[in-house]
């Protein structure tokens, strides 16, 4: 028998549904590196309206977006100020000394989430001896941190402080829209704080492929040289710029569902005495520590139909998505039960 898994390893596994494939087959595209696409140049419109930038700039991932805005941002030498937990430090193959030649400095903050006080602490004098800071990077939500948000009055500060030091400040916006949900903030808000803005439409939105890059005209004009030198300039992908369009009209409001369910989970799982060290759940990720050998933990979960992800030695991650459903949490809370 062909049993169905409950795959929670990721939001980035959603397959497109029905509509969002006629979306996409109905799309009117041309060929994107003569600027031609006019469903691509929709959507960055649409983005860039949506979060008060001037445009935008359609990747092939969020991680090409991030390194693309790195490099556009520093020069060779420079140094990029974040958190420690940060995706574009531990998840982008060593992206920022091989793309940019630039480096990290490190910021252990909340769960992910870097202060005024530490940024202050953090930026390199003047002095040739030291590497030139040049730009910050904060994630929201941070991915590592168990999907925490940032608070708006703190993102505020930030900038501020980043506008008054002349930093250039990125959001790594892979799962922003998750953020804007869990806290009611404005996009329209959110974008003003920022230089860049880069944001997933292949995590909970559910579009198959592409992120979008987010700035003013001279960012984004520099931007489309970068993606052009790594390879990512696309020919007829309005196809993907449809889904994206179709996942911003109809996932944006629905991924309070996927909260509500990650919530659910977090609380039972809190009440389950083999699980530690609960990161405080705010949107679609559910990120704990086990104090059972991860390896039968996980070939429990497995024997029982479910996927998780695993982060370090005894870190389990599930993360929420639009193909999890309320029957499947329902399983999977007495799959998880039973384990106590
Ligand atoms: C997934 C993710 C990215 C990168 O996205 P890809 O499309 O997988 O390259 C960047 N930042 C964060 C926080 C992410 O979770």
């Amino acid at each position: 028998m062909n049993t169905k898994f409950i795959d929670l390893r990721s939001d980035t596994i959603t397959v497109p549904g029905q509509g969002m494939l006629e979306y996409m087959f109905n799309a009117k595209v041309g060929d994107d590196v003569w600027e031609e696409d006019e469903t691509v140049k929709e959507l960055e419109f649409e983005l860039a309206k949506l979060f008060s930038k001037e445009a935008g700039l359609f990747c092939p991932s969020g991680t090409m977006a991030n390194q693309i805005a790195i490099r556009v941002h520093t020069k060779m030498g420079d140094e990029v100020i974040c958190d420690e937990l940060s995706h574009i430090y531990n998840y982008e193959g060593g992206g920022l000394a091989s793309n940019s030649g630039v480096s990290p400095k490190l910021i252990k903050g909340n769960f992910g989430r870097i202060s005024v006080d530490q940024i202050t602490d953090s930026i390199n004098p003047d002095d040739p001896h030291f590497s030139r800071t040049s730009l910050v990077c904060l994630e929201n939500t941070v991915n590592k941190g168990g999907g925490v948000c940032y608070e708006y009055k703190d993102m505020q500060s930030i900038s501020e402080f980043c506008i008054n030091k002349r930093l250039k400040l990125h959001l790594d916006g892979a799962r922003v829209f998750n953020a804007l949900v869990s806290r009611s903030d404005s996009s329209y808000d959110y974008g003003k704080l920022f230089d860049s803005l880069s944001i997933c439409m292949s995590k909970g939105l559910g579009a198959p492929i592409g992120s979008i890059l987010l700035g003013d005209i001279n960012f984004i004009h520099e931007a489309k040289r970068i993606r052009k030198s790594f390879g990512g300039g696309m020919r007829q992908v309005g196809y993907l710029a449809a889904a994206a369009q179709y996942a911003l009209k109809y996932n944006i409001e629905r991924l309070s569902e996927d909260h509500r369910r990650a919530k659910e989970i977090s609380d039972c799982l809190a009440n389950l005495n083999f699980v530690q060290n609960m990161r405080p759940v705010e949107t679609n990720i559910v990120l704990f520590d086990i104090n059972k050998n991860i390896n039968d933990f996980n070939q429990f979960l497995m024997k029982n139909s479910i996927k998780a992800s695993f982060m370090g030695v005894n870190t389990v991650r599930f993360v929420t998505h639009l193909n999890f459903t309320d029957s499947d949490l329902e399983k999977l809370l007495i799959v998880l039960r039973a384990l106590n």
